[in-house]
């Protein structure tokens, strides 16, 4: 049972009678708005102790499709880890992981893509559209795949084949555009003017950030309702952390939390538009022209939701924090190593990021810091080790020996 209204404007407050991309009134984005009064008897600690539902589906009530137009692949749920071996390396006795790359593609993305898709359903779409050749075009054809629904991609005409390779095996057809990620962009849109596809940009639909705030319900869950200090998020398009933050208020609008955790919002030295607004106390955002990172999922230059973003991280006390590709590759790497956690550059971020706040002192040594990990290694090309020092020996006893002790290990 879905506690599911309407959309409403958070501009103007105007409420949409169907499905808006955007407010008839002023063209502000919409949000799901529910009836909390309602949730608050169905939705609370005991009852979810009991539930079945493994995924983010247990909080069903805070999700806008109905029961029958849920369309899943187990998301959600993900574990939440303490680090054992960074954690003490940085000093943290409460580094918590959240491995959100444990989801059904590998992204994070899953949860926005479920609960768009299900809409599809509930709204009667037979085409799906976006623009993008990572995480979200990956996740949006997965699960049109699972509804059985056509899923159309446009990408730039530069995008790399092998990041289409993902979303081609679910069954999308794509489009390389000529031009830019904006041009991608405009054609997706004028497809979805023209056609009436169902268009699934994270940054325009009203039901993306439905799934991502589930990030937040669990983490919450899964502390046993005591917040967390922080949750790092690594930023792209903002769908993520805005997600966390709208769920954070609709748990304290059913008095299952009191204080929030303080966002910190990080992004790539080349790409931060955001986070170089909240470090330089400033709420204008400046448009990088050629974002240049090995964080590729954050490449958004132009984020349309940059305002919203730098707001939900004020709101609650956090701050924005940017880390170079170095150190990204240094986090990545010692994720892997010490922890047993391979994720991409973009997941790695939020690591570096947390990396940075202990050492500007930002962070208590003290402080439940939940760090979320939102992609898969597997997907990245970005190498985390040198793979030419790999040494080549003949299966002989000396060869061996030799090899062995140039790695340096004391007791050969
Ligand atoms: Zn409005």
């Amino acid at each position: 049972m879905t506690s599911y209204m309407n959309l409403k404007c958070p501009r103007c407050g105007n409420e949409a009678r169907g499905f808006e991309y955007a407010c008839p009134k002023c063209g502000s984005g919409l949000e799901a708005q529910y009836d909390l009064e309602a949730a608050k008897g169905r939705l609370d600690k005991a009852s979810l102790g009991s539930k079945k539902a493994r995924s983010m589906w247990r909080y069903a009530e805070l999700l806008p499709p109905k029961p029958e137009n849920i369309v899943s692949l187990g998301e959600g749920f993900t574990p939440l880890i303490r680090s054992e071996r960074i954690g003490e390396s940085l000093g943290l006795s409460n580094l918590m992981l959240k491995l959100d790359f444990a989801n059904p593609t590998g992204s994070f993305k899953d949860r926005g893509a479920s609960v768009m898709i299900s809409m599809a359903k509930q709204l009667g779409f037979k085409e799906a559209v976006l623009d993008s050749s990572g995480n979200a075009a990956s996740s949006i054809s997965a699960y049109s795949a699972r509804l059985g629904i056509e899923c159309f991609i446009f990408v730039p005409d530069y995008a790399s084949e092998g990041k289409l390779m993902q979303s081609s095996a679910y069954g999308a057809k794509a489009f390389k555009i000529r031009g830019t990620r904006g041009d991608a962009y405009k054609a997706a849109n004028y497809a979805k003017r023209r056609f009436g596809w169902y268009y699934c940009g994270f940054q325009t639909n009203p039901f993306a950030i439905e799934g991502p705030k589930t990030i937040a319900f669990e983490i919450l869950e899964q502390l046993d309702w005591a917040a967390p200090d922080w949750i790092v998020f690594p930023v792209g398009t903002g769908s993520g952390l805005l997600g966390i933050y709208k769920g954070l208020w609709e748990m304290k609008g059913l008095g299952l939390i009191e204080r929030f955790p303080a966002l910190a919002c990080v992004q790539p030295e080349g790409c931060c538009p955001i986070a170089g607004a909240l470090k330089g106390g400033s709420d204008e955002i400046k448009p990088i022209e050629r974002p240049e990172t090995i964080a590729e999922g954050l490449m958004i230059g132009a984020p349309l939701n940059g305002q919203r973003v730098i707001k939900a991280v004020k709101d609650t006390g956090g701050v924005g924090e940017i880390a170079s590709d170095a150190e990204i590759l240094r986090a990545g790497a010692e994720l892997a190593s010490l922890e047993g956690l391979f994720v991409e550059p973009s997941a790695a971020a939020s690591l570096a990021g947390a990396r940075k706040l202990v050492e500007e002192g930002t962070v208590d040594s003290d402080d439940v810091i939940v760090c979320v990990l939102t992609g898969s290694g597997l997907k990245t090309k970005t190498p985390y080790g040198d793979l030419s020092k790999i040494p080549t020996l003949s299966p002989v006893e000396e060869e061996l020996e030799a090899a062995v002790k140039r790695i340096g290990l004391g007791r050969f």
